[in-house]
């Protein structure tokens, strides 16, 4: 039967080391499936029974983005991540596994992504309401735009654009792609919209969208290919136009 290994980064902050498995290729495999038969015998390549490997899994459907990490060098899902396919992008049949590195290391593959909850905080990633009584429909959205703002909807705050972002590192304070994205969703709602001044005003700082070096990674690994760029162009836009409102003491648009 025919073997593959997988070679995972593991430890702690600080006491990281590599360590490698021999599994056996079963048609279907993935990553996390093959993570768990690690887990029920954790033997490695040297036939030391060691400690079962950690990591974080959720949905296993691509939607939460909790099995996030490093395959092959390339930041996605654990759980949509075949074993078949990735071996194809191998010489030895040696999947390489890894945590993510722009988030805090808590052990093995398992980061701590708190930093993107906070900062969906502070861009009040969310609609305001007042209660859940019915208030009867609201304003009506375009096709055009539910299309769009769908898109946005999708991310899963799984942190591959972040990871990808050369503009997030331990010297910066950018909040990376993701959040921007929710900005430009959170405005186009219409009532969204009411708090779109401080959406645009926590852009503004360092950890804002002018620290977005236009590097373009963030899109291109998005599991769920939303168009960050256009997301980081319009909130740019928005900013400038805002900072020149505020500067200014232009009123706000009526009609
Ligand atoms: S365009 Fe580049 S710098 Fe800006 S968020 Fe995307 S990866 Fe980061
Ligand atoms: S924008 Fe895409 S890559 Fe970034 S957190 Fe959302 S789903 Fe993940």
């Amino acid at each position: 039967m025919e073997k593959f290994r997988l070679k995972i980064l593991r430890g702690t902050p600080g006491k990281q080391y590599w360590e490698t498995f021999e599994l056996q290729l079963r048609p279907g495999l993935n990553i996390i499936a093959a993570l768990m038969e690690i887990r029920r015998s954790p033997v490695n390549t040297k036939g030391e029974k060691v400690a079962p490997v950690v990591w974080e899994d959720g949905c296993l459907e691509e939607v939460c983005g909790s099995c996030s990490m490093l395959v092959n060098g390339r930041p996605r899902q654990a759980c949509s991540a075949l074993i078949r396919d990735q071996i194809a992008l191998t010489s030895n049949h040696e999947i390489t596994l890894a945590p993510f590195t722009k988030f805090p290391l808590i052990r093995d593959l398992m980061v701590d992504r708190t930093s993107m909850f906070e900062s969906l905080k502070k861009v009040q990633g969310w609609i305001e309401t007042d209660g859940t009584f019915d208030a009867g429909p609201g304003p009506k959205i375009s096709p055009k735009k539910q299309e769009v703002m769908y898109e946005l909807a999708t991310c899963m705050t799984c942190g591959c654009c972040l990871e990808a972002c050369p503009q997030v590192n331990a010297h910066s304070k950018f909040m990376g792609a993701a959040p921007i994205s929710q900005v430009r969703l959170f405005n186009a709602h219409p009532t969204g919209a009411m708090q779109r001044k401080e959406r645009l005003r926590s852009m503004m700082g360092e950890e804002g969208i002018n620290h977005c070096g236009n590097a373009q990674n963030c899109q291109k690994v998005c599991p769920k290919e939303i168009k960050l760029l256009d997301s980081i162009a319009a909130i740019g836009r928005d900013v400038t136009l805002e900072a020149f409102r505020e500067l200014f003491s232009f009123p706000d648009r009526d009609i």
